[in-house]
C-alpha cells in the first residue's frame, strides 16, 4: 500500500509524504474502498506520529531545517504541522483541521491530532467488521459522550477568573521550552491579555511581541504601548517628544527615480533633470505639508531618503523610517492616527497621539517606544533569549500562553489537565459502552482507549512506563478520583486540579471535537479519484 516517506532533514529537509501506490486519472491503480481507506488513514497517522513525541511539559523538540536551510528548533505541535510540506489530501486535512484548531483557540493542536491519529488506528482494526457509516456514527456519538463527561468536570478556579487565567497559561507555558520561566512568563502573558480586554473579550491584535536575542529571558518584559526595534531616523532629530501628534505615512518617503521606460524617452539630460527637480519638489512638499499638519512624531512604512529626513529633522521632528506595514497598523489603533497615503493630504483629523515617543537603548540595539496613545489600549512584550532560536521559541510558547488565557477570558470553566480530563472522559464513554450492543460497544471502547493516548504519551514523553501510568490514571478515575492525571516526574497520578495544571474547557472540548470530525471525514471516504484541475471543472477559480 502507500508508502509514507518522511524526511525531516533531507537535502530540502521537507517531510514530504507521498504514495507510491499513485494512480492516474484514467483509473489505472486507483485505490479503491479498503484500499483508498487504508492509505488515507496511513498518511494521517504519519502527522500524529509526527508530532506525538512533543506532547506535554516533558515533550520532545523537533528540529525544522527549511529550504533555505534555515533552522529552528520547537516543541510546539503547531509550528511543526505548519512546517510540515505535506503533499497527501488526508494528511493535509489533519493538518488544516489542526491549523483552524490553533487560529481560534490557540492551543489543544497537538492533542486533536494524537487523538486522530489514535481513532484511525483503531477504526482500522474494526472496520474489518464494521461499515464506515457505522464506525463515523459510532466515533460522533461516543464524542457527545466524552463532551458531557468533560463539561461534567469543568468548573471555575477557585481564585476567581484572574486566578483561572494565571494557571491555564501557566500549564500552556510549562508544556513548552520556557519552563523555568514558566509562572513569571505565564503572569507576563495574563497582564497583556487582561490590559488589552474589554470586558471578556481580547482581542490579541493589541498585543504585540518584540523579539530581541543576546539577552537573558529573564530580561523578558511587558511594556504599555508600542514597541519598534528600529532608531529614529538622524540622530539630528529630538531623541523623545512628549505629547507627540502622530503622523502614519503608507508607503515611501522618496523621490522616484525614472522607470526604465521613462529613462528612454528622458534621454535628454534636461528632461531627466527636470524629472529629477520635479520629484524632489514632490518630497520636499510632501514633508512641508507633513510639518504643517502639527505632526510631531512621524512614522513611515517604508524608506525614507535622505533629503526628507534632513527636512525633518530642521523641523524638529522625530521620524522612523521603515517600519513596515504591521507596526503601523499597530500605531494606528494605539495612537488613533489614520494612516495616509499621500502625506500632501494629511490633515489635523489623521494625526493620532501619544504621551511620549522615545528613543531608547536596550542591551545596545535601539528601539522606539510608544507609549500613552490616544487610541485603544496596546501592549508589547519584549520577548528576551539567549539565541535568535530560544528567542523564536519563547514567543511561540508565549502566543499559546496568551491564546489560553484569551480563550479561559472569555469562557470561564476550567478542567484538569495532565490527561486527567481524557481519562475522565475515557471512563464515561467506557460506561457508556457497557450499555450498547456489542458492536456500538467495540467503536466506544475504542474511542475509550484513543482518548486515553493522551496520559500514556504524557507519560511516555517523559520516560515513564506508559502502560503503568494509564493503568494508574484509569484505577484512579474508575474510585472517583476524576481530577487525577500524569504526574510526569514518578509516572503515577496525582491531583491535577489542585496542583494548578488546569486548561480551559472548550480547548479540551474543541481538540476532542476536532479529532472525531477529521477521523470521522476520513474514515468516510471510500474512494481517490484524480480530478482536473478545481477551475477546470467549475470553470472559475475556486
Ligand atoms: P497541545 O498542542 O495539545 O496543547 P502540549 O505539548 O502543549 O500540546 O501539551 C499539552 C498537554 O500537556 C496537556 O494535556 C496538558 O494538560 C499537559 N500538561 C501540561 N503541564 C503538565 C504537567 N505539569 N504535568 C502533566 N501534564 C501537563
Ligand atoms: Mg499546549
Amino acid at each position: 500500500m502507500g508508502d509514507i516517506v518522511m524526511h525531516a532533514r533531507g537535502d530540502r529537509a521537507r517531510t514530504t509524504m507521498m504514495r507510491d501506490a499513485s494512480f492516474r486519472a484514467d483509473g489505472v491503480g486507483r485505490p479503491r474502498g479498503r484500499d483508498a481507506r487504508a492509505a488515507n488513514v496511513m498518511a494521517a497517522r504519519a502527522v500524529a506520529d509526527a508530532v506525538r513525541s512533543t506532547l506535554g511539559p516533558k515533550g520532545l523538540d523537533k528540529m525544522l531545517v527549511d529550504g533555505a536551510g534555515e533552522v529552528s528548533v520547537t516543541n510546539d505541535g503547531a509550528t511543526i504541522l505548519r512546517g510540515m510540506d505535506v503533499s497527501d489530501p488526508a494528511a493535509r486535512m489533519v493538518v488544516e483541521a489542526a491549523a483552524t484548531l490553533e487560529r481560534e483557540l490557540g492551543d489543544g493542536t497537538t492533542t486533536a491530532v494524537v487523538l486522530a491519529g489514535e481513532l484511525l488506528r483503531h477504526a482500522e482494526t474494526l472496520a474489518d467488521d464494521l461499515h464506515a457509516t457505522a464506525l463515523a456514527e459510532g466515533f460522533r456519538d461516543a464524542a457527545a459522550v466524552a463532551t458531557r463527561a468533560l463539561e461534567g468536570l469543568a468548573r471555575e478556579a477557585p481564585g476567581g477568573r484572574e486566578e483561572a487565567l494565571r494557571r491555564v497559561a501557566a500549564t500552556a507555558m510549562a508544556s513548552k521550552a520556557a519552563a523555568p520561566e514558566a509562572t513569571r512568563l505565564a503572569d507576563l502573558a495574563v497582564r497583556a491579555v487582561l490590559a488589552v480586554a474589554d470586558g471578556r473579550r481580547a482581542d490579541l491584535s493589541h498585543v504585540r511581541l518584540a523579539k530581541l536575542a543576546g539577552r537573558a529571558l529573564a530580561a523578558t518584559d511587558l511594556v504599555e504601548g508600542v514597541v519598534l526595534d528600529k532608531a529614529r531616523a538622524s540622530e539630528a532629530m529630538p531623541r523623545f517628544v512628549a505629547e507627540a501628534r502622530v503622523a502614519l505615512v503608507e508607503g515611501a518617503l522618496t523621490a522616484a527615480k525614472p522607470a526604465r521606460a521613462a529613462t528612454l524617452r528622458l534621454a535628454d539630460p534636461r528632461a531627466h533633470e527636470a524629472f529629477v527637480a520635479e520629484e524632489e519638489t514632490r518630497v520636499a512638499r510632501a514633508v512641508s505639508s507633513l510639518a504643517s499638519s502639527g505632526a510631531t512624531a512621524i512614522f513611515v512604512e517604508k524608506r525614507v531618503d535622505d533629503r526628507a529626513i534632513d527636512l525633518l529633522a530642521r523641523s524638529g521632528i522625530l521620524l522612523v523610517a521603515g517600519v513596515g506595514g504591521e507596526t503601523l497598523s499597530a500605531l494606528a489603533r494605539a495612537t488613533g492616527a489614520r494612516p495616509v497615503a499621500n502625506p500632501r493630504e494629511v490633515g489635523e483629523a489623521d494625526l493620532g497621539r501619544a504621551s511620549l515617543v522615545e528613543e531608547a537603548r536596550e542591551g545596545g540595539a535601539p528601539e522606539v517606544l510608544v507609549t500613552g496613545g490616544g487610541g485603544a489600549r496596546s501592549v508589547t512584550l519584549r520577548v528576551r533569549g539567549a539565541s535568535e532560536e530560544s528567542v523564536e521559541e519563547v514567543a511561540r510558547t508565549l502566543e499559546d500562553a496568551l491564546g489560553v488565557a484569551r480563550t479561559a477570558l472569555a469562557d470561564d470553566p476550567i478542567v484538569p489537565g495532565a490527561g486527567a480530563a481524557e481519562a475522565e472522559a475515557a471512563r464515561a464513554v467506557r460506561d457508556e459502552a457497557g450499555r450498547l450492543d456489542a458492536r456500538r460497544a467495540l467503536v466506544y471502547e475504542a474511542f475509550a482507549a484513543a482518548l486515553e493516548e493522551i496520559p500514556r504519551a504524557l507519560a511516555e514523553n517523559a520516560g515513564r512506563d506508559p502502560l503503568e501510568a494509564v493503568t494508574a490514571v484509569r484505577a484512579a478515575h474508575a474510585a472517583g478520583r476524576r481530577d487525577h492525571g500524569v504526574e510526569v516526574a514518578t509516572g503515577g497520578t496525582f491531583d491535577a486540579w489542585s496542583a494548578g495544571v488546569v486548561e480551559p474547557l472548550r480547548v479540551k472540548v474543541q481538540s476532542v471535537a476536532t479529532a472525531a470530525e477529521v477521523a470521522t471525514l476520513i474514515l468516510r471516504i471510500d474512494d481517490v479519484i484524480a480530478t482536473a484541475r478545481r477551475e477546470d471543472l467549475t470553470g472559475r477559480s475556486p
